[in-house]
């Protein structure tokens, strides 16, 4: 099957009872049972609800997977494969990362036993270098959030899997339909849904899709165990959102390569990050890895401070200032004072992610109109 027709059918089948063509939402929390024990495969909404499992099938069979999981949010998502490890294991982590993640695991598993360091992925020697004996997973985003390095995963899956860890690949950036690291080798495929998947910037969710048996088995217990899953109503905007993933990616890519290409020029800009500019490390990787290079776009402008920028908020019309990224609409976020606030100011600035840093979540709006709204913002700098 090819992707406009997967993106429209995954999952989801005319409903056997009534012959609905959508997926009916499933309100309830629990299930009819003709003797204890004996039921239709559904007891409980926490362990199972049919709008989550077409959800869960179109998850799998977006990335090529034998299996997919539903979390309430992408945090809750990574926090399930990060406890498939125990106290004592070392975890490499990419150094450019969602701020969520970072937090996550220097707040929450570093005190509950497990170790982590932060490298560059995009270069296999430092991540080799990097391992332990007890390093047990390779945790990797690419593009990453917000500086877009692209990471190998096929050469970093080699290194992993030589050493008997599991390589975990955040694929937010990137989504299904522009790159499938489970092809490439890597075990584990998170995704916040809340970005691209959903796509329209109005619910929280996250994926996970794997082929490992005894892994996905232990996720499967851990959702239910702990809980962290999304209601019917999320999962049926998710499916619906699905259905349109490649017409809007190619309508993202689009719009972000003319955006880029005009930032990478204008005077008021000093460097602009886009996997698809000529300029980018690496280009040819990101070329040879996905299908397009995606929606998301930074660039840095000269100022000293944070308040330096205001009159660009107050510039702008059509991109608005907000966290998130990956729905319809352009959104500007300012990652050293909103996404990526919970890194320490040091290890911010050692990153890249400095005062006139500024990220595009590129919308599928008129890309005219977008770089109109930005030489006007630039403008007022
Ligand atoms: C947003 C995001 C997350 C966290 O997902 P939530 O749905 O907000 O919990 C993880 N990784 C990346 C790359 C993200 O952009």
């Amino acid at each position: 099957m090819k992707w406009h027709t997967l993106a429209v059918h995954a999952g989801t089948e005319p409903d056997p009872l009534t012959g609905a063509v959508m997926t009916p939402v499933y309100f309830t929390s629990t299930y009819a049972q003709e003797a204890p024990g004996q039921h239709k495969g559904y007891e409980y909404s926490r362990t199972h609800n049919p709008t989550r499992t077409a959800l869960e099938m179109a998850f799998a069979q977006l990335e090529g997977a034998k299996y997919g999981l539903a979390f309430a949010s992408g945090l809750a998502a990574t926090d399930a494969i990060l406890r498939l490890l125990s106290p004592g294991d070392h975890v490499l982590v990419s150094r450019d990362l969602y701020g969520g993640t970072y937090r996550i695991m220097r707040k929450v598993f570093e005190p509950w036993g497990l170790q982590f360091d932060f490298v560059d992925t995009t270069n296999p020697a430092q991540v080799e270098a990097a391992f332990r004996p007890n390093t047990r997973m390779l945790w990797v985003e690419t593009p990453s959030n917000p500086l877009l390095h692209i990471s190998p995963i096929a050469a970093l899956a080699d290194i992993a899997h030589a050493r008997g860890a599991k390589l975990v690949v955040d694929n937010t950036f990137a989504t299904p339909y522009l790159q499938n690291p489970l092809e490439m080798e890597a075990d584990i495929v998170v995704h916040s849904a809340t970005k691209y998947l959903g796509g329209h910037s109005d619910v929280v969710m996250g994926a996970v899709m794997l082929n490992d048996q005894e892994a996905y088995e232990r996720l499967r217990f851990l959702q239910n165990a702990v809980g962290g899953v999304p209601g019917p109503m999320d999962c049926f905007l998710v499916l619906r959102g699905i259905k349109t993933l490649p017409l809007r990616m190619q309508k993202h890519s689009e719009n972000a390569q003319k955006i880029a290409e005009f930032l990478a020029t204008h005077p008021k800009v000093s460097r602009a990050y886009y996997p698809g500019l000529l300029t980018h490390p690496h280009y040819l990787l990101a070329k040879q890895q996905m299908r397009l290079p995606g929606g998301m776009v930074s660039f840095e402008v000269k100022v000293s401070d944070t308040e330096a920028l205001r009159p660009m908020w107050e510039k702008l019309e059509i991109f608005t200032l907000a966290e998130s990224l990956g729905g319809v609409e352009s959104l500007i976020n300012h990652p050293a004072v909103m996404t990526h606030a919970s890194i320490p100011e040091e290890e911010r600035l050692a990153l890249g992610i400095t005062p006139g840093l500024l990220r595009l979540s590129v919308g599928i709006e008129d890309a005219e109109d977008l770089i109109q709204d930005l030489t006007r913002a630039l403008q007022a700098l």
